[in-house]
């Protein structure tokens, strides 16, 4: 049976649940597919700190969204941000899925809720449920799709490549239970994340395989700004990584070395609550000069672990015991490049939309601002959705066969190859790039990508297809830092700066 669908959206994390729900109002047959299995394989279900709105004064949030970026966001995107910001939320997260807020008393305005505060916000704007934000968000909002919009999903369910004949995008090929078949489409959105996988240590969930700006790539999509890749400066290092957010520095915890001293009033004016590449940055050279970086949260009140309950409870299960200070470093963290959009969420190809992280709607520019990132999902989510919903019937085209010649590959291949392709985004395009180390990366990737591409030909596994899009996403990363100059998380220093032989050493990544 050929499947066909108004609006086909893949992945489930807020900015793919957005984009079902506004198609569903608007009258569209929707269906979600999604490699997920559970709601914690999308990034939404980690996010922790909470979700910005705007407050009493739009412009000082504009001007906080666009100082983070280092100046370089663009203003058009800004705008719709701040604009939708309180309706979005107001009707989806309020008055439609009833998010159980810190502070929320029913019939309420949104000012009168608990608001946090977070890195480079000039005012306390964020709204949250403790520290674990996104699981209040996701969960009741994958049950309203599934059961009150009348939403199809398809779960574990990955959609491999996009299906196009003469520009226009007709659907997906997916992986379903070891079959691959098409899902045809009116129109298609990519809401699959990012691509946290392509580094050693990261703070999305497994499976952040850059799928989506990988599969638009292949299809000649317009990809941008793909160097600017945050690195969240405060990540528990330990061998069961967890984020400790910002909202934590928001509410008083300050950084020390290993001698116990502050180093951040030393680097910028707003120390501790600096936008959040200047911090990584400083995190990450005071870990190499004294040995470690602790998070001091003896400051919150009334005691860190009534305030961040979850975090604690994360403490414990590791150890850890927060009045010794936490310890810190950096990690990837969040894409702000992707498939270039418009203000709809529209991409450079016929009935091709692209939502939520995987899309670059120029709002974070070259650094994103804290807590902006579950609103821009929500607010481009539902332009986009409400748009494809507006489009022509599913129109199914021939497509194209697999050849699934040969056996699987062992699972000892795709280590390997993960191994290559993270060493060398870590250690050449991570937290701090050289012009010569991302020359080296961009061989050292391209060579990957071949030898990953080769198997593809023969082969269709889900390991396989994410290694490529890794692969891809790697490359793409490593091609656009090249050839940019150095602005807010995208940060070449001079090899001379780093180590005076690598430029003359040209050893490989
Ligand atoms: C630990 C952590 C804390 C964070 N805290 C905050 C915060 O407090 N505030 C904030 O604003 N942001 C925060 N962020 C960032 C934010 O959570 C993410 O950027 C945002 O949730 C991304 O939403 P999304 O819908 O674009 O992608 P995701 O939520 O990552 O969802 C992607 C979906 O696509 C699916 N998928 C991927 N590829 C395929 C494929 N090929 N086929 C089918 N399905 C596919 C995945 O399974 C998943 O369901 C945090 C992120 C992390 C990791």
């Amino acid at each position: 049976m050929t499947r066909a669908t108004d609006v086909l959206v893949i992945g489930s994390g807020i900015a793919g649940c957005a984009a079902a729900l506004a198609a569903s109002r608007a009258g569209a047959d929707v269906t979600v597919a999604t490699k997920a299995t559970a709601p914690a394989d999308a990034s939404t279900d980690w996010a922790q700190g909470g979700i910005a709105v705007t407050g009493a004064d739009p412009e000082s949030f504009r001007g906080d969204v666009l100082d983070a970026s280092a100046g370089t966001a663009d203003a058009g995107a800004i705008d719709v941000l701040v604009n939708d910001a309180r309706d979005a939320v107001n009707d989806v997260l309020v008055d439609t899925l009833d998010v159980p807020f810190d502070g929320a008393a029913p019939g309420a305005p949104l000012a009168a809720y608990d608001r946090g505060r977070e890195a480079a916000h000039s005012e306390r704007r964020i709204l949250h449920v403790n520290a674990a934000t996104g699981s209040h968000i996701l969960r009741p909002f994958l049950n309203h799709l599934r059961d009150r919009a009348g939403v199809t999903f398809l779960d574990d369910t990955m959609a491999l490549d996009l299906l196009t004949h003469e520009g226009r995008v007709h659907g997906v090929s997916v992986l379903d239970d070891g079959v691959v078949e098409p899902v045809f489409a009116g129109t298609t959105v990519l809401a699959t994340g990012g691509i946290g996988s392509c580094y050693e240590t990261t703070t999305n969930p497994d499976g952040a395989t850059g799928d989506g700006i990988a599969m638009a790539a292949f299809a000649g999509a317009r990809i941008a700004d793909m160097q600017y890749v945050q690195f969240h400066p405060t990540a528990y290092p330990g061998s069961d990584p967890f984020l400790l957010s910002e909202a934590v520095r928001g509410e008083g915890a300050v950084l020390r070395n290993a001698a116990g001293e502050r180093f951040l009033p030393d680097v910028h004016e707003d120390a501790e609550l600096a936008p959040r590449d200047v911090v990584a940055r400083a995190v990450a050279s005071e870990r190499e000069r004294t040995g470690s970086v602790q998070l001091d949260v003896s400051p919150v009140a009334p005691d860190f672990a009534t305030a961040f309950p979850d975090l604690a409870a994360l403490c414990a299960d590791r150890g850890v015991d927060p009045a010794d200070g936490i310890p810190v470093a950096p990690a990837e963290h969040y894409l702000c490049g992707g498939v270039a959009v418009d203000d709809r969420g529209r991409t450079t190809l016929d009935r091709l939309y692209a939502v939520g992280e995987c899309a670059r709607t120029g709002v974070h520019g070259a650094n994103r601002l804290a807590s902006t990132s579950l609103l821009e999902g929500l607010v481009w989510g539902l332009r986009a959705g409400e748009s494809a919903a507006d489009a022509d019937d599913p129109e199914p085209i021939e497509a194209p066969d697999p050849l699934e010649r040969d056996p699987d590959l062992p699972d000892a291949f795709a280590e390997a190859k993960y191994r290559r392709l993270r060493e060398t985004m870590e250690t050449a395009v991570g937290i701090e790039r050289t012009r010569s180390g991302l020359d080296r990366a961009r061989s050292a990737l391209r060579r990957l990508k071949g030898e990953v591409d080769a198997y593809t030909r023969t082969r269709v596994s889900r390991s396989l297809y994410e290694l490529r899009n890794a692969a891809v996403c790697g490359l793409l990363v490593a091609r656009a830092a090249s050839d940019a100059p150095s602005a807010g998380c995208h940060y070449v220093v001079t090899d001379a700066d780093t180590d005076p032989t690598a430029a003359q050493r040209g050893d490989a990544c």
